[in-house]
């Protein structure tokens, strides 16, 4: 208790700091360096706590240096219901696209872990929360149709807490069986899929693509899911949710993924899978896939 306070005072005294140099841990709460949070790969050296990253760090961290060529760049969103909410979803779009320098929330391509050929997807939540419209489901399906042509392993970090982008409504929903569709020749055919979720890894995406994995590790105390904890526990009003629900801890322990890896651990680690575990798979055309919309 008096060291909480020490440190509620201390903080009041860097109030005169310029802005940027702490950051408030969602983990813990406390005030942390940024500066040591960044050289910790965003991860908070308190707590372990892992903050979203962007897609430009995630690649970064991930996969060896320069080795990421982006695929499938050019798809791009569009407005075919002509959805309106508080704002239009052309509106919303553009603002994201604005925010992020991303077309939609998706960037796949291949790329190399320790030197290892991959396929490479990946879900950056700051884009509408990561939600899964018709380019992130027609990215994912033909990285994945790539892996298959390829014959290489295909990785992908679900960032995507938004699920299905209701904006497109029907298509969108339709990208959760496109994706599986594809998921699944691929992984008959004898590929290797690793999933990895981060915090979140929600709704659609984790109801289809990401929870396929032949491996599925997950980022420490990451929310996963279909619906949040909120939506369950107004559906489930008479019984308490178990404590820790829906977080990768708990997940883990009731056998819905493999392996809880740290970010600073997560190259070793698929690394090693692909090494010991490589895909069976030849390289080949594959079936056709599902009419792309
Ligand atoms: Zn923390």
């Amino acid at each position: 208790m008096a060291w909480d306070n020490f440190k509620k005072i201390t903080f009041r005294k860097k109030k005169g700091i310029s802005d940027g140099l702490w950051i408030k841990c969602n983990g813990c709460g406390n005030m942390v360096y940024k500066k040591r949070v960044e050289e910790k790969l965003h991860v908070c050296p308190e707590c372990n706590y892992h903050f979203p990253i962007s897609y430009e760090n995630r690649i970064q961290f991930l996969l060896d240096e320069n080795s990421f060529e982006e695929r499938f760049r050019n798809l791009e969103p569009t407005d075919p219901l002509g959805f309106k909410g508080l704002k239009s979803y052309s509106e919303r779009l553009a603002k994201a696209q604005k925010a992020t320098g991303l077309r939609d929330a998706a960037v796949v391509g291949s790329g190399r872990i320790k030197g290892h050929d991959i396929m490479f997807a990946m879900t950056d939540s700051r884009f509408m929360m990561g939600s899964m419209g018709s380019v992130v489901g027609e990215k994912i399906t033909r990285i994945t149709e790539a892996a298959h042509e390829a014959g290489m392993p295909l990785v992908i970090v679900c960032g995507s807490g938004g699920g299905a982008r209701m904006d497109e409504g029907m298509i969108s929903l339709m990208q959760m069986a496109k994706t599986s569709a594809a998921m699944g020749r691929y992984k008959e055919a004898g590929g290797l899929f690793i999933s990895v979720l981060t915090n979140p890894s929600m709704g659609g995406a984790m109801a289809s693509f990401a929870s396929l994995g032949d491996f599925i590790l997950a980022e420490p105390k990451s929310l996963i899911g279909l619906a949040g904890p909120r939506v369950w526990q107004s559906t489930v009003q008479n019984q308490k949710i178990p404590e820790g629900f829906q977080t990768s801890e708990f997940m883990l322990e009731h056998g819905l993924i493999d392996m809880i890896v740290n970010r600073s651990e997560m190259r070793d680690v698929i690394s090693q899978i692909i090494q010991f575990c490589p895909p069976r798979i030849k390289a080949q055309a594959p079936e056709p896939a599902l009419a792309a919309v």
